[in-house]
């Protein structure tokens, strides 16, 4: 019968989690679904000097926030739990027990300036540093703390594998350290937690980071010492900035959280995380895909061997679609958090009103104060300086407006109308004049249209700032 399919994501709390690294759990994700098996959550914390405590918290916030909820290991719990490798020390020492039964691990009490020095001998000779087996050669019981290291094998002289996304791999045996599987403090390195894990938790596909590959030889003499059998390995591509060079803040690249707390939206982010080395296919031009199509879609084979490029100008795009597709309320609910102070007060219609004017422009919701402050607070800036109009015509511009409009009935026709009559009147262009009042209402050259602007800034509103902009132009035109 075939093994279902397991697959885990296995995060390290030692930071927040990034991107490239929720791109894993997206993969495993849309993998377990597509295949009918089951996602483990699993938290490597075996390293303490590296641990962060709010990482774990940060970690299951992310996975909530995407929609990527694991079956065991999250909330719910599971059948091979707990799943913090900190809580299962147990198992790691009866694994480790075992091994140096068979003779797979013996102990080692070599110093750490010891080893610096080997290391150093390594460097100067431009050889891998690899342990000189000073505690295997000279076998001692000198007690107290203690490494236990593995002992790499002479045979098989070559550890290959067949990559689900890479493709045949292979490393020289005789080239691994007798790498360490239990640090003195007891616990045991990623290598060993990792491999004894996967086993226990029946882990049947391992998708992780391409920078996992060097580890992998180590993973499977392990599992051959054990007499296990491997799962599939799939290392994912790296992600790399638009330089080509290794992903970071220089990039535009946040941590998960902070592209939630910026207003992007969950289903944006997973279609660009998809795209961070997987593809439907030349010839394919979709470019947005629901939960269920990509997990139709998604297969180990399109998963890409070259590295993906990280481009924060796609996310935004892909952002910006799923914003102008929300009908208004959902829109309104998700910018519940993102409004300026200033509109602490205006009543929800109001709000919609305004939201419906700037969907079009918006690409993060983050971005709303700075789009909408002039529609709940009169402009503190006129940036008239902007405009190719001189202050003196402007001001004549505005004194027209108000007058006009101060007859006018505050509807879209009869907004237009009046002021490309007035523009006529004047023998300027129906731009110029526009761009005189757009200043002057909503202190920005750019905004939404601006009959509609007028009219969800009401009457009172746009004749009060032309006053005021009329008047500071005066100023301006005495001084
Ligand atoms: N704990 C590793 C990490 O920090 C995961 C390695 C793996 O998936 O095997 O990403």
């Amino acid at each position: 019968m075939k093994q279902p399919v397991r697959v885990r994501f296995a995060p390290s709390p030692t930071g927040s989690l990034h991107l490239g690294g929720i791109r894993s759990a997206l993969f495993n994700w849309l993998y377990s679904r597509k295949s009918g098996g089951r996602l483990v959550l699993r938290i490597e914390d075996t390293d303490r000097e590296r641990y962060v405590p709010e990482a774990v918290n940060q970690i299951q916030e992310s996975l909530a926030w995407l929609g990527l909820e694991p079956d065991e290991g999250g909330k719910a719990g599971g059948q091979f739990g707990p799943y913090a490798q900190s809580e299962r020390l147990p198992l790691y020492k009866t694994a480790a027990e075992k091994l140096v039964a068979d003779g797979w691990l013996y102990p080692c009490w070599c110093s750490s300036e010891r080893l610096t020095q080997l290391r150093q001998a390594a460097q100067a000779n431009h050889t891998a540093f690899k342990y000189d087996r000073y505690c295997l050669k000279h076998p001692q019981d000198k007690g107290g703390p203690h490494v236990l290291r593995f002992k790499v094998p002479d045979e098989p002289a070559t550890v290959r594998w067949d990559d689900a996304v890479k493709g045949m791999l292979e490393f020289q045996t005789k080239e691994q350290d007798d790498f360490v599987a239990v640090k003195s403090d007891g616990y045991p390195t990623y290598n060993f937690a990792n491999v004894v894990d996967d086993h226990a938790m029946q882990i049947s596909h391992v998708l992780r980071a391409e920078e996992f590959i060097p580890s992998t030889p180590k993973h499977i003499l392990l599992y051959q010492a054990y007499g296990w059998e491997t799962p599939v390995f799939a290392h994912l591509p790296q992600v790399l900035g638009s330089d080509k060079s290794k992903l970071s803040k220089r990039h535009g690249a946040k941590s998960v959280l902070e592209y939630r707390d910026e207003g992007y939206l969950p289903e944006a982010v997973i279609n660009f995380l998809a795209g961070l080395g997987w593809n439907a296919g030349e010839g394919s031009t979709k470019e947005i895909y629901t939960r269920e199509e990509l997990t139709n879609a998604f297969s180990l084979e399109r998963v890409q061997s070259s590295p993906a490029v990280f481009d924060p100008e796609r996310l935004n795009w892909l952002n910006g679609v799923y914003i102008r597709s929300l009908p208004l309320d959902r829109l309104a609910e998700a910018c519940a958090g993102f409004w300026p102070a200033v509109a602490a007060k205006a009543k929800a219609d109001h709000k919609k009103a305004v939201l419906a004017l700037v969907q079009e422009r918006l690409k993060y919701l983050a971005e709303l104060p700075e789009l909408t402050r002039f529609f709940f607070t009169d402009p503190a800036s006129l940036p008239f300086d902007q405009l190719k109009t001189d202050p003196a015509a402007a001001k004549t511009y505005l004194q027209a407006s108000l007058e006009g409009l101060e007859a006018a009935n505050f509807t879209h026709a009869e907004l237009e109308a009046t002021l490309r009559g007035l523009a006529e009147r004047l023998e300027v262009k129906p731009g110029a004049l526009f761009g005189v009042v757009r200043v002057a209402i909503t202190g920005q050259t750019a905004a939404p249209g601006l009959f509609e602007t007028m009219l969800v800034l009401g009457r009172e509103a746009v004749l009060r700032r032309l006053k005021t902009a009329r008047d500071r132009l005066a100023e301006t035109a005495k001084s």
